[in-house]
């Protein structure tokens, strides 16, 4: 499992400037289309051999009251689940009593934290870092996170303490399934689904998984094709009616995502497209798994909101218009069993392998029918394409010039290779090497 490091810190210091720095920027395809979320809280990134999550948790500043203090308590919960705290502080500003609040509850928790000065640039180290002692968090580590400064040894550093995890192995009932992760917020009607997707009377359950990752891991068959579903909701683990209702943790949601080959994000219908599920969404697309989108509740709705509902889709998911799209009742068990068909395509679709000459001559085509554009009197070459992966299928093209590439022309390669190849429910990912 992926290490987590989460950013703390009082409004302003810089958190949403570290956590782009710290997270690998969207594939530039992906972040032209519209409706993509750009203000993420979350996300993958790699230093060197090493990947880890981000979680932003937004500001702290010890006053909040209402939807802020909520955030304050995901900010807090986000704290306990992660294995690193990075907790900011402003050289630029000073010592603030916010700093103080938070770095009193940092004390009283267990975690490995690490008090990080940013806003260097320009400063005395010594000097912006001498007030910041008195906190008795440890030796204050300065970075400037808007010039790239001192950022990535931060990072070296706190991850280099941590022990590389052993791998835990997944059981071959598990290694040999469709993975299916259930995410969604509280309340969309996850455990619900989970619950309808294992309660069909085809489904043979095995033996729970005992495993001792967070979400647990339920291996099953169906109509003879082999799955697990990756209870984030913890539907089976709830045994009494006081564990009825299981702290919604966005860190075991992101576990879940990279543990699984197909995401079925969960939406409820009823209340709209919300800017969480939009930021989900967003994580789902950075992590290239592949993706079924189910709006549930639909039981019950009108028809002017059904229309309100699928109108909002066409304006704000364009980004995963690959997915499939399925209006579903967890509740009376409607669409579901559509559900599972997109499941299994979007599973073919992200584990197909394609030989590099069928890739070559598909590119060689593309080519012909419009050729990319002449930079500074010479044409962009494309030689040729092979696989390098999949669950996202990922294309290396090879050629002369590909930096040149304009964006247009790599969104037109993507849309032919996806509409060629019949690619449906994953992303596809491009990359550009030049020569060979
Ligand atoms: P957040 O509210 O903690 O997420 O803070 P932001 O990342 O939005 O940053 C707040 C402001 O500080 C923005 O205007 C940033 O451009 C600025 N900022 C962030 N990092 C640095 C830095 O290293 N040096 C300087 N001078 N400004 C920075
Ligand atoms: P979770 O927190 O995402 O696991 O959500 P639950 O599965 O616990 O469901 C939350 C509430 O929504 C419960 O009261 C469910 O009965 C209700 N619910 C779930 N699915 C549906 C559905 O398809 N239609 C309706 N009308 N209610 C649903």
């Amino acid at each position: 499992m992926l290490p987590v490091i989460a950013l703390v810190g009082r409004p302003n210091v810089g958190k949403s400037t570290l956590f782009n720095r710290l997270t690998r920027s969207r594939d530039a395809l992906v972040a032209d289309l519209p409706g993509l979320t750009r203000d993420r809280k979350y996300g993958e990134g790699r230093v060197g051999e090493r990947d880890y999550l981000v979680v932003d948790t937004g500001g702290i500043s010890g006053d909040e009251q209402g939807i802020d203090s909520v955030m304050a308590k995901q900010s807090l919960l986000a704290i306990e689940e992660a294995d690193i705290v990075l907790f900011l502080v402003d050289g630029r500003a000073g010592l603030n009593p916010a700093d103080e609040m938070i770095a009193d509850h940092l004390r009283r928790s267990d975690k490995a934290c690490h008090l990080v000065v940013n806003k260097t640039d320009g400063l005395d180290p010594e000097v912006a870092m001498s007030e910041f002692h008195g906190l008795g968090l440890g030796q204050p580590l300065p970075i400037a996170a808007s010039q790239n400064r001192g950022v990535r040894l931060l990072i070296e550093e706190v991850l280099g303490e941590l022990h590389e995890e052993e791998v835990e192995e997944l059981p071959d009932e598990v290694e040999n399934s469709i993975r299916i992760a259930v995410v969604g917020r509280p309340n969309v009607g996850k455990s619900t689904l989970v619950n309808r997707m294992l309660g069909e009377e085809r489904v043979v359950v095995f033996d729970e998984a005992g495993t001792t990752r967070d979400s647990i891991y339920i291996p099953y068959e169906r109509e003879g094709q082999a799955y697990t579903l990756i209870d984030t909701a913890g539907v089976r683990r709830r045994k009494n009616i006081k564990e009825a209702v299981e702290k919604f943790s966005i860190i075991k949601t992101l576990q879940a995502i990279e543990d699984a080959n197909v995401v079925v994000c969960v939406i409820d219908a009823r209340q709209g497209v919300t800017d969480q599920d939009l930021h989900m969404l967003g994580f789902v697309l950075d992590s290239g798994r592949a993706l079924v989108v189910a709006l549930n509740k639909w039981d019950g709705m009108s028809e002017e909101q059904k229309l309100k509902v699928k109108e909002q889709i066409q304006r704000r998911l364009e980004f995963v218009s690959f997915a499939r799209f399925h209006f579903i009742s967890a509740l009376h068990g409607s669409g579901v069993g559509e559900m599972y068909r997109s499941v299994d395509e979007a599973y073919d679709c992200a584990m197909a392998k394609w030989p590099t000459n069928r890739l070559t001559r598909l590119l060689e085509d593309v080519v012909a029918d419009h050729q990319p554009p002449m930079v500074r009197g010479r044409r962009i070459k494309m030689r040729y394409a092979h696989q390098g992966g999949s669950n996202p299928p990922i294309i290396v093209v090879h050629g002369n010039q590909l930096d040149e590439l304009p964006k247009s022309y790599k969104r037109y390669l993507q849309n032919k290779f996806t509409e060629v190849l019949g690619i449906r429910g994953t992303p596809m990912r491009f990359e550009f090497r030049v020569g060979e």
